[in-house]
């Protein structure tokens, strides 16, 4: 293995690297389109050329399989890049709005200008979409930017501290790495436009930081997203694509599936499904599978562990743990209330809540009790059932019949609403949330024919004119 030592960036370096992101920004090198083109394909090329030194660094942080790293980091990251350095010279091009004809003449443009020097804080599960993804947001709106990884990923903060200098313009990309003394000398400082990926109890903290700065900030936040099982649905392919988004890194995935509300008299067959699902997943168990992601933490793990030992629900497969491998095997949970400790807060593991309901008003009645979810499944194949699902509830999306991967498709916001974030990411909406909409116009002198009545005196004649 390759991985270089993970070393804190010094806390009274970080005014001054701001500072020299600042004098770059300056100097207006990141205006040329072409230039922020050529950054997006050293960042694609970065991705590209490291593949494999990439998931060996996701390997000793998370344990994570390759297939994983692969599949829902490294290819949608460099998608992601690519699909900025095709699109960012029209995304760039001023706008001319739609207004009434009494403007035409003052031409009215709709500038699209970096912020400026913004700051992206990412969290430790996703680490190469979440940081690289907006990253190139940012990069095509032509800001600088600082990027914070997770200390909890030490291995791949490391190597992004070693390779974004090789790649990337050192003067205005940079990698702050560190924990709460370095990112809380960060939230000090004003910033053009903040991203915060995150938990909740963190937001707080960013956004009373960033109220005293006013820096601007998006957050995208987590919560519980719930899964609706209608009986009418392929019962197999269901089991399969949620049991898959439940342990795609060990649960710990924002817009993991949470829980599931299942119909009472049809719970003993979707159980039957995910069980045999899950046995083929892991034929000789998860333990020993390649192929099943740890607990990031010992803290996480005792989170995790505590919600479980708490449950009142009754374990129907999985349940074991092991601390020192910071291993949680799948987990699936029956007769679990509403009220339970595994409905408290969210899980972020691979175990999975299953609520008996009565109803698909109750279901509904549920999660409309709670915070809005970052996403919120519907398995079903009845077009009224997925259509009374989405119009009766809100979530940061509404997804039928599939788990996770939404969050690849370029055209679609990636975002919150209420508690589980403000605002979005991914193609065009990183490019918008970084940029500035500058309105301008310019009134030809000629036009005081029309417009000169507006000076004083006032007149009767003025006003009826
Ligand atoms: P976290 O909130 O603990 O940490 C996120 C970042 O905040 C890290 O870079 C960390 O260094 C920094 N941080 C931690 N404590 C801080 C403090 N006191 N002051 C300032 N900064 C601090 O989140 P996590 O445990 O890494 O990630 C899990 C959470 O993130 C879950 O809630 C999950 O749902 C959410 N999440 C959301 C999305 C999304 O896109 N909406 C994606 C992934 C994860």
């Amino acid at each position: 293995m390759t991985i270089p030592v993970y070393t804190m960036t010094a806390v009274d370096e970080i005014p001054v690297i701001r500072e020299r992101l600042r004098r770059a920004f300056r100097t207006g090198k990141a205006k040329p389109i072409e230039y922020r083109k050529q950054q997006l394909l050293a960042l694609a090329y970065m991705l590209q050329d490291n593949d494999t030194r990439f998931k060996e660094a996701m390997m000793a942080d998370l344990h994570r399989p390759a297939t994983e790293a692969d599949f829902l980091e490294i290819k949608p990251t460099i998608t992601e890049a690519k699909f900025a350095y095709d699109n960012v010279s029209k995304w760039a091009t001023p706008e001319s709005p739609a207004l009434s004809f009494n403007w035409f003449a003052m031409k009215p443009t709709i500038r699209k200008e970096a912020k400026g020097i913004v700051l992206i804080i990412s969290p430790f599960n996703y680490p190469v979409t979440l940081l690289l993804g907006p990253l190139a947001g940012a990069i095509a709106a032509g800001n600088a930017c600082v990027m914070k990884p997770s200390e909890l990923t030490p291995a791949f903060s490391a190597l992004l501290a070693e390779l974004v200098p090789k790649y990337l313009d050192p003067e205005m990309y940079v990698v702050v790495n560190g924990a709460v003394p370095e990112t809380t000398k960060l939230l000090e400082l004003q910033w053009d436009h903040i991203l915060y990926t995150g938990g909740a109890r963190v937001a707080r903290i960013v956004l009373t930081a960033a109220a005293q700065t006013l820096s601007p900030v998006t957050t995208e936040l987590g919560g519980k997203s719930p899964a609706f099982i209608d009986p009418k649905c392929d019962l197999k392919v269901t089991a399969k694509r949620l049991m898959w988004g439940k342990i795609t890194n060990a649960g710990q995935t924002c817009v993991a599936p949470d829980y599931v509300l299942v119909p009472k008299d049809f719970v003993d067959k979707f159980v039957e499904a995910c069980i045999k699902t899950l046995n083929e997943f892991y034929p000789q168990g998860a333990e020993k599978s390649g192929s099943f992601a740890r607990i990031i933490s010992p803290a996480h793990f005792a989170r995790i562990k505590a919600q479980l030992d708490a449950t009142k629900g009754k374990i129907v497969y999985g349940g074991s743990t092991n601390a020192e491998k910071k291993f949680i095997e799948p987990t699936l949970v029956v007769n679990v209330r509403d009220d339970d400790s595994l409905m408290k807060e969210e899980i972020f593991g691979p175990v999975l809540p299953i609520v008996a309901v009565e109803s698909l008003d109750e279901a509904l009645e549920i999660v409309n009790s709670r915070d809005h979810p970052l996403a919120l499944y519907a398995f079903s194949k009845d077009a009224a059932y997925k259509a009374k699902v989405f119009n009766n509830t809100h979530s940061g999306a509404c997804i039928a019949n599939e788990t996770l991967i939404h969050v690849g498709a370029e055209g679609l916001p990636f975002g919150g609403i209420g508690p589980s974030g403000a605002g979005a990411h991914t193609g065009k909406y990183s490019f918008d949330t970084f940029t500035h909409l500058r309105s301008t116009l310019d009134n030809p002198g000629w036009l005081e024919l029309i417009l000169g009545g507006r000076y004083p005196p006032y007149t009767d004649k003025k006003l009826a004119s």
